[in-house]
């Protein structure tokens, strides 16, 4: 079976946003599981050779729970769904305690992560990265969901883990 990618972060950091561009705008939805209705949460995508599918946890509903509570049912289908976890952060916004919250989730895990610090729409913010090496979880790339920016860098990490 293809490798399973799935990307994770607090809310607004832009999962969905670096999720859609991974996937590409041709890309169809590829499964649909029982209690996961909105679309395009799973989807197929390429990168050099490899075909993956992509899991957009934040889009998964957990019912109106709170966040801690939310965001670990998410890690939780990320660890047991995925071959490589994609964890987003935002260089605009910093690092902030629900971004270590969910490393924290992460760090019992036996699953390769990159960590993708997102919103670095230009060259002068890439020194916005290195406040997220703290986490623990390797190198940080910078990454712009909006822009397009980064994200070969970030998915030559993830199907080097492949
Ligand atoms: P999610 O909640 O993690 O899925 O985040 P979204 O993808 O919905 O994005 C949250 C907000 O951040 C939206 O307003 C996006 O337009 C914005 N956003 C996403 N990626 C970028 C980026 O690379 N740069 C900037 N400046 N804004 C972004
Ligand atoms: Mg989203």
């Amino acid at each position: 079976a293809a490798p399973v990618v799935a990307v994770v972060g607090r809310p607004n950091v832009g999962k969905s946003t670096l999720f859609n561009r991974i996937v590409g705008e041709r890309m169809a939805i590829v499964e649909d599981k029982p209690g996961v209705t909105r679309d395009r949460l799973y989807a197929r995508a390429e990168w050099l050779n490899y075909d993956f599918r992509v899991i957009d946890t934040g889009g998964l509903e957990m019912g109106n729970a709170p966040f801690l509570t939310e965001i670990r049912g998410q890690v939780e289908v990320a660890i047991d769904e995925a071959d490589v976890i994609v964890m987003v952060v935002s260089g605009r916004e910093g690092l902030t305690a629900d971004d270590q919250a969910v490393a924290n989730l992460l760090y019992g895990a036996d699953k390769p992560v990159v960590l993708a610090v997102n919103k670095v729409d230009n060259p002068e913010m890439r020194s916005d990265i290195y406040d997220f090496y703290s986490l623990g979880l390797g190198d940080p790339y910078p990454v712009s969901g909006s822009h397009g920016i980064g994200l070969g860098d970030v998915l030559d990490q993830v199907v080097k883990n492949f």
